[in-house]
């Protein structure tokens, strides 16, 4: 099985990486549609020949790296079942400790050292894409310390996680999912919650808005929206990365609008108070509680899903494998393999509600500012910073992006201005 599992590996990963190659780079069809042409959406009208050139290499490469990486994560999981190593970190763990508090998140600890050293090249690799194309200025240092952070606050959520999960697999062996996903749920509003204020400033620093003048006109716009002062935050990114942004997130009194800083330092005022905008748009039509609808109802679907699929995967290789039945913490590999799967086959789906919660912020925006001019010139210096493909091909699209495309962003608040003019 091990021989076979390798040569259909290779096999199957050149074979993907090869037509993933020639789709990318040959296939795929970067340009702009004719309907655009000389339009404020088409990139010749605001970039230079060097910068669409970078834009689309920067792009082809990006996308690439990232759609290599994540099957590079199932196979990983299914080669720790395949060669054992799954057993033998539980072997590891149940001699380090008798006490399954303890020997679940080692085994968790021990997974997860093994994925992130598998994939930390590929991390690396995309780093310095992102430097050698002007995107990213984080220091090596300040990036590391990143990684780790991320690395230890996912384990001391994974760990609490499956800990609970593993005591409900071997109490309630036909109804654990749905107790899982009843746990979930105060779970996910929890870290919600405690997101902005405790995870987020792990990373970064988080203020008050710096500029006053420029502060004076961001709150003015958030009191028309009936949004208190302290809800608008500015985070320090200006040291990470040249790229802007803005967001909103937290749940209940911690929810919040934060603006990079290099946002604020780049764009016009008014182009700011444009994007400002936008997040006031989530904000009052209240997009962060419907993802949160959403990922419950996700998860419930998810976690029966994987329930089932477990007992098939089980009863068809657990003898091979050397797993007793599924409340054995070496079959975790394959639980976080079937939710790996489920959660990709869900993502275009995901990807489209997110798009149309984006064009509905957007539409708030220009309506609540009616600067169409300013709103075309900030998603046009996004694009420029962030060397953003304008037009990605279709399954870039549809399988990477949560926002429409700037394209599809900026011919709509063209189409606004028009109407407007009629
Ligand atoms: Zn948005």
């Amino acid at each position: 099985m091990k021989k076979k599992f390798v040569i259909w590996t290779l096999v199957l990963f050149s074979l993907y990486g090869l037509l993933l190659g020639l789709y990318l780079f040959q296939w795929a069809d970067f340009g702009v549609p004719d309907a655009y042409k000389g339009t404020a959406a088409d990139p010749a009208t605001f970039m230079t020949d060097r910068q669409l050139e970078l834009a689309e290499d920067y792009s082809r490469y990006k996308d690439f790296l990232s759609f290599i990486t994540e099957p590079l994560e199932w196979v990983i999981y299914l080669g720790v079942m395949v060669f054992g190593v799954s057993l033998i970190f539980k072997q590891f763990s149940e001699r380090a400790s008798r006490f399954k508090i303890i020997q679940i998140p080692l085994y968790v600890l021990l997974l997860q050292t093994v994925t992130t050293i598998i994939l930390f090249p590929f991390d690396y690799i995309s780093r310095r894409l992102s430097i050698s194309y002007g995107i990213s200025t984080q220091s090596f240092s300040s990036w590391m310390r990143d990684e780790l952070i991320g690395f230890w606050v996912g384990f001391v959520i994974m760990a609490i996680l499956i800990t609970v999960l593993y005591w409900l697999m071997n109490k309630f062996k036909k109804r654990w999912w749905l107790y899982a996903w009843m746990l979930l749920v105060p779970f996910l509003v929890f870290m919600m919650f405690i997101q902005p204020v405790v995870i987020d400033p792990l990373y970064n620093d988080f203020t008050e808005l710096q500029d006053k003048q420029l502060e004076e006109k961001i709150l003015g716009l958030a009191n028309q929206a009936d949004i208190p002062a302290d809800r608008v935050y500015e985070v320090n990114m200006s040291e990470k990365t040249n790229s802007m942004n803005a967001y909103v997130n937290g749940i209940g009194s911690n929810l919040r609008i934060v603006l990079w800083d290099t946002t604020l330092n780049r764009l016009k005022d008014n182009e700011v108070l444009f994007i400002m905008a936008h997040e006031i748009g989530h904000y009052v039509m209240n997009h962060l509680y419907m993802n949160l609808l959403g990922v419950i109802a996700s998860s419930f679907v998810g976690l029966f899903l994987a329930y089932h699929l477990m007992h098939y995967t089980m009863r068809k290789w657990g003898e091979k494998w050397k797993v007793k039945d599924v409340s054995d913490i070496a079959a975790l590999p394959v639980f976080f393999l079937l939710l790996s799967l489920l959660s990709f086959i869900a993502s275009p789906v995901e990807l489209a509600i997110s798009r149309n919660a984006e064009k509905a912020a957007d539409e708030y925006a220009i309506e609540m500012t009616e600067d169409p001019e300013a709103a075309v010139g900030s998603f046009q210096e996004l694009t420029v910073n962030g060397l953003s493909e304008v037009n990605p091909p279709a399954l870039v699209k549809y399988l990477r992006y949560g926002h429409p495309t700037m394209m599809e962003r900026i011919h709509m608040l063209e189409q606004y201005q028009e109407e407007k003019q009629e």
